[in-house]
């Protein structure tokens, strides 16, 4: 049993090394028990861990924290047929009804298209299909007009949000949303809001390399590792998280090589991969909040990227494509 556990905990830690943009980096020793789970859910591993003197606590808030995860996928999942968003996409210009969950992330994702000046918008799922399914399919880079038609239906203007009535619709034809960019965090939020309420003090929660800390790890600081993203074996920072998340943007987990390096962050003004970056890192205390700056720095580019970190005093730092390293001023 005892071999089993240690094997259980030494594949999460190698998934979470391989996997992920960062990764929980291994503990200090610690007296009281740790509890830890991984989990396939959101396309990617999931993992939680608790500290907790008692253990049967812990493992039901663990239940539970993965039970909202699942809950927040099948609302929120693009390739779920009976998913929300898949419903919001196929109604189109009519009305589709939403929880409260679907609302907010959605009203999240409108407020930092304004903040972005539209470098983030989950309306980019043209784009999205176009680069990451079509091109990757048929191996050979779009035709100006391809991008051209997609680029068309792209516009967070475009998405009405009714919040009093909990419904939204498109007002263009054909348009559709991707919550790829903002949903991880805010399913960690949910976790975290959980993981409280089962009355648990110390945990940190990592959804494919976003990640929230609840309190610390028994009087430490949780400590994560940054990836360098041309080489994941090394690690460029450890960061300590308390009370606080981080969430990483980069190139390096989802792309293809043809001519350029094509990976599924689009620059919704140039139909193209947002090509100013190799990886995006953001701290703030909610997880939804880094998860879409991570993504939309990105897409702005260092400059105007540190720019916005800068003028929100919020911490974060930048792998330029050029390699520079590029931290905003509340960071250093
Ligand atoms: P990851 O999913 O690797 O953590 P991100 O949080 O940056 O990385 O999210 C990337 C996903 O966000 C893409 O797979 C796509 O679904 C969506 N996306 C791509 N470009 C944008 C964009 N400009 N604005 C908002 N969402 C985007
Ligand atoms: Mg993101």
């Amino acid at each position: 049993m005892k071999n089993l556990i240690a094997e259980l905990i030494l594949i999460s830690l190698l998934t979470a090394v391989v996997l992920l943009g960062i990764h929980e980096y291994s503990s200090s020793p610690s007296y009281t028990p740790v509890v830890e789970r991984t989990e396939q859910v959101m396309g990617t591993y999931a993992s939680i861990t608790i500290c907790d003197r008692n253990t049967t606590r812990a493992n039901l808030a663990l239940d539970a924290a993965f039970e909202e995860i699942k809950r927040i996928d099948t609302l929120m999942s693009l390739y779920n047929e009976s998913s929300e968003v898949a419903a919001l996409n196929r109604n189109g210009m009519n009305w589709t009804p939403l929880s409260s969950d679907t609302i907010y992330v959605l009203t999240k994702a409108g407020y930092y298209s304004r903040l972005s000046n539209g470098s983030f918008d989950i309306t980019c799922n043209p784009l999205v299909q176009l680069w990451m399914v079509k091109v990757r399919e048929e191996h050979r880079m779009p035709t100006p007009d391809e991008i051209k038609e997609a680029s068309e239906l792209v516009g967070y203007e475009h998405l009405i949000i009714n919040e009093e009535l909990s419904r939204a619709r498109f007002d263009k034809e054909g348009m559709s949303i991707t919550l790829g960019g903002i949903a991880k965090g805010y399913a960690v939020d949910r976790a975290c809001e959980i993981l409280l309420e089962a009355g648990i003090k110390h945990a940190l929660v990592n959804i494919g390399g976003d990640m929230r800390a609840v309190g610390d790890k028994n009087g430490a600081p949780w400590e994560v590792a940054l990836q360098n993203p041309r080489n994941k074996a090394e690690f460029i920072l450890l960061l300590e998280l308390e009370n606080e998340s981080v969430a990483t943007s980069g190139d390096y987990e989802r792309y293809f090589f043809l001519k350029d390096r094509i990976h599924h962050i689009i620059n919704p003004k140039t139909g193209h991969s947002a090509d100013e970056c190799m990886s995006v890192t953001v701290i703030t205390p909610r997880c939804i909040d880094a998860d879409a700056l991570a993504t939309a720095v990105f897409v702005l580019g260092p400059e105007e990227g540190k720019a916005l970190l800068d003028e929100r005093g919020l911490k974060g730092l930048i792998i330029a494509s050029d390699k520079r390293l590029i931290k905003s001023e509340a960071f250093r």
